[in-house]
């Protein structure tokens, strides 16, 4: 039986998932906001079919599986998800947990273990369901862990979120990806309390370490064995690509190519910029900021700098097989 991965449309085996882009969104929405003043800029239809365009484009581009690292607190909703991807031959692959900097949500807030309503960790329950289940009764699974380490750092509610996705990961095997703030190093913190908490440092990633061209920053999370999220190709305002490729490169030379995976964490839609003239402003702040930035661009600089179509194929592909290939007697 050959390892199988859950995606949106159905298991995958994970050797065949081909050229992946470790970390993109289809939408990134804050449902409260969308239900009550949504109708100004939100039209279902034609979101839907702008993201079955996009998505198109991409896997005509050379690639065949998106990770969405989209949890709650990021708007996540599978069954639009599945509307889309039944119009798309595209893999993309779920995730669960929990987005936040720094509180978890009041519904989390009253119950758990030492609150007022002492018990089991609901979240820890929540992700299990989510990952062995499905999520809320479409039947898709997720198959990866996503949680925040941002400037500011453990606070207790973080620590009960990271505590969640520990356990999670002990009871099923699944990886990590986590977001942190590379300005502060964050990854720093992630990294020391996965090790301390058993995690399989193999099956994690620390998101958005690329924001960084500190070398010695890149190097300490990799010599771990963890991964680096060199995952924001194209927000030229936190690291310039051509400063993100020299980076890339040079951590390729130095026989690193087997601890880093691409992508641009952009999406189809984003509603922190919801708005005609808001979509209009960030397409002029950062306009490589989409999907086809890496295969147009980032690919071509890398090869001009160096890096081995080998490499290439490590970062695209191999690694994110190795990410999520179960690890032995797991
Ligand atoms: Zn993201």
């Amino acid at each position: 039986m050959p390892n199988t991965l859950a995606t949106v449309n159905g298991p995958v085996a994970v050797d065949q998932l081909g050229t992946t882009l470790m970390h993109e969104h289809v939408f990134i929405l804050t449902p409260d906001v969308q239900q009550n003043y949504g109708d100004s800029w939100w039209n279902e239809e034609e979101r839907v079919a702008d993201a079955v365009e996009k998505l198109q484009a991409l896997k005509n581009a050379g690639i065949d599986t998106i990770v969405d690292p989209t949890v709650v607190g990021l708007g996540r909703y599978l069954p639009r998800l599945q509307r889309i991807n039944k119009q798309v031959d595209i893999n993309i692959v779920v995730a669960t947990g929990l987005y936040t900097f720094d509180e978890i949500p009041h519904f989390f807030h009253y119950r758990g273990p030492g609150a007022l309503f002492d018990g089991p960790e609901p979240m820890t329950q929540l992700f299990i369901r989510d990952i062995t289940e499905g999520i809320a009764q479409t039947g898709v699974k997720a198959a990866f862990l996503k949680g925040v380490v941002e400037e500011r750092g453990l606070t207790p509610d973080q620590t009960r979120v990271q505590s969640a996705i520990c356990e999670t990961h002990a009871q099923t095997g699944v990886p990590i990806t986590v977001h942190t703030n590379a300005a502060a190093q964050t990854g720093r913190l992630a990294l020391n309390f996965y090790r301390d908490h058993g995690v399989d440092l193999a099956k994690v990633v620390i998101g958005h370490a690329g924001d960084s061209n500190d070398l010695d920053y890149l190097k300490w999370i990799m010599d771990q064995g963890a991964t680096i999220g060199c995952d924001r190709f194209g927000l030229d305002v936190f690291n310039p690509t051509a400063e993100r490729v020299s980076t890339v490169a040079t951590l390729c030379a130095d026989g690193y190519a087997d601890r880093i995976v691409i992508s641009h964490d952009a999406s189809c839609y984003i509603d922190f910029f919801s708005g005609e003239q808001s979509q209009q402003q960030l397409q002029a702040a950062v306009p490589n900021w989409n999907y086809l930035h890496i295969p147009r661009d980032v690919l071509p600089a890398l090869r001009e700098a160096g890096v081995t179509e080998k490499q290439i194929t490590t970062m695209l592909v191999d690694n994110p097989r190795r990410y999520f290939t179960p690890a032995a007697g797991a």
